[in-house]
């Protein structure tokens, strides 16, 4: 293999992280090198071997992902980098796409010659296309892409990167809305009835480097189960927020530098974002970072989103806006987001502010859960209903403080960040 050597520490996305704008295209072939020619088969096999997992949220093996593109039918495909980042508390797409967006290109390139694909498709939010628009430009004068890449806007919405709502933004069909569930999955038959790879940006930066570098270098970090790196946007514990990259595997609380002495001043720990779940501080500080480790506690890695919410804040004024905002993202064509989240958010509202009108108490928080959980056409309401079921879990004695002595101050600024906060539903009855 010919060209620069693959970074040797964890730091492999953003290991060029010092530079302070958008590394252009020379740059990015003088500390990279180019794409190497590589058959189908090759590209699809050391993806496979590297061990690499989606990292929008679902953390599915990619390698299983493109066979099952592959396998769909003798129509080229499509390849979809999709950089939606519709998750509020998320910015490391973000980041990639500003910062290094010949990575994510990269990337999107490779996965269209092992999937012979001939449209690619960058999915991405309106602040994102300028930059995008700049690196193809770069990319077109130099003859880099091997097939036409075109650029859609992604709606600003929390549910618009799921992988249907992604294909009917960009068939202009019902813009940034799943599909019913029961259709055929978007790998079978997604844009144009070809089928359809919906891949991360993040993901696809990795398979930039793996392309170069290959798959043992890939597993050279990380666990043998969960190898690579991942990025994780940080909050709440810090005056801002921070991108960082990490090892898969390594302990949540060595990677944010927070050791046990600190977890007494941290209430909780989100870890997913606002469809992942809640956790004590000190299982979170301890969690390897794998997806397994994070799931067998009840939350998730999601997207990587990492909130340490300290102490003097109401964690349930955090849960009962986040929960307000949730329920104007849904896309209202289901029952339990048309009939069961308005509920939802309106009692954790009078948990957070008005405690004492809940005549029941929480008792009635997990029933509401159950009711939107599974029916769905997508997990949007799956998730709404984990974010509040690990809530209870993890905030409990303060939710008992609340209905015995009333509501916390909220002479605090709030730490999740919700991009359209709706005023609460106070005046609403409850159930
Ligand atoms: S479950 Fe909710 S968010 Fe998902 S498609 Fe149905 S209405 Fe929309």
């Amino acid at each position: 293999m010919t060209g620069p050597a693959g970074p040797t520490g964890p730091a492999r996305l953003l290991a060029g992280i010092g530079v302070g704008h958008p590394v252009g295209l020379g740059d990015h072939l003088q500390q990279w090198g180019r794409l190497p020619p590589m058959r189908p088969d090759h590209l699809l096999d050391e993806v496979d071997r590297s061990g690499l997992r989606g990292h929008g949220g679902a953390w599915f093996p990619v390698g299983a992902k493109w066979a099952a593109v592959r396998a769909a039918g003798l129509r080229s495909p499509v390849v979809v980098a999709n950089g939606a980042e519709g998750e509020p508390a998320s910015g490391k797409d973000r980041l990639l796409l500003e910062r290094f967006p010949h990575l994510v290109l990269d990337g999107a390139a490779a996965a269209a010659a092992a999937l012979r694909a001939r449209r690619v498709v960058v999915h991405v939010g309106a602040a994102a296309v300028a930059g995008v628009q700049a690196a193809l430009g770069e990319r077109d004068r130099r003859g880099v892409d091997p097939c036409p890449v075109e650029i859609v806007v992604a709606p600003d919405r929390f549910i618009a990167g799921q992988e249907s709502a992604v294909v009917n933004t960009i068939v202009g069909r019902t813009p940034g809305i799943p599909s019913f569930t029961g259709l055929r999955p978007v790998r079978e038959q997604g844009v144009g009835g070809r089928p359809t790879l919906v891949q991360n940006v993040e993901t696809l930066a990795h398979v930039a480097l793996i392309a170069r570098f290959g798959a043992e270098w890939f597993r050279s970090v990380g666990t043998p189960e969960a190898p690579g790196t991942l990025l994780l946007t940080v909050t709440g514990h810090w005056d801002t927020p921070r991108i960082v990259e990490a090892p898969l595997g390594a302990p949540l609380g060595a990677v944010l530098g927070i050791g046990p002495a600190d977890a007494r001043g941290i209430q909780g720990v989100l870890l997913g974002g606002y469809g992942g779940g809640w956790l004590p501080a000190g299982p979170a500080l301890n969690l390897p970072l794998t997806e397994e480790s994070a799931r067998a506690l009840g939350s998730s890695l999601g997207p990587g989103v990492v909130v340490v919410l300290p102490d003097g804040i109401c964690p349930w004024a955090e849960v009962a806006r986040v929960v307000r905002y949730l329920e104007g993202e849904s896309a209202g064509q289901c029952g339990p987001c048309v009939n069961g989240l308005d509920t939802l958010a309106t009692t954790v509202e009078h948990l957070a502010w008005r405690p004492r009108t809940l005549r029941g108490g929480v008792a009635g928080l997990p029933t509401l859960c159950g009711l939107i959980e599974g029916r769905g056409a997508c997990h949007h309401p799956d998730g709404v209903a984990r974010f509040v079921r690990s809530a209870l879990g993890v905030f409990g004695e303060h939710a008992e403080l609340h209905l015995r002595r009333g509501p916390c101050s909220d002479a605090y600024a709030p730490v999740l960040p919700v991009p359209r906060a709706a005023p609460p539903a106070l005046a609403r009855s409850l159930p």
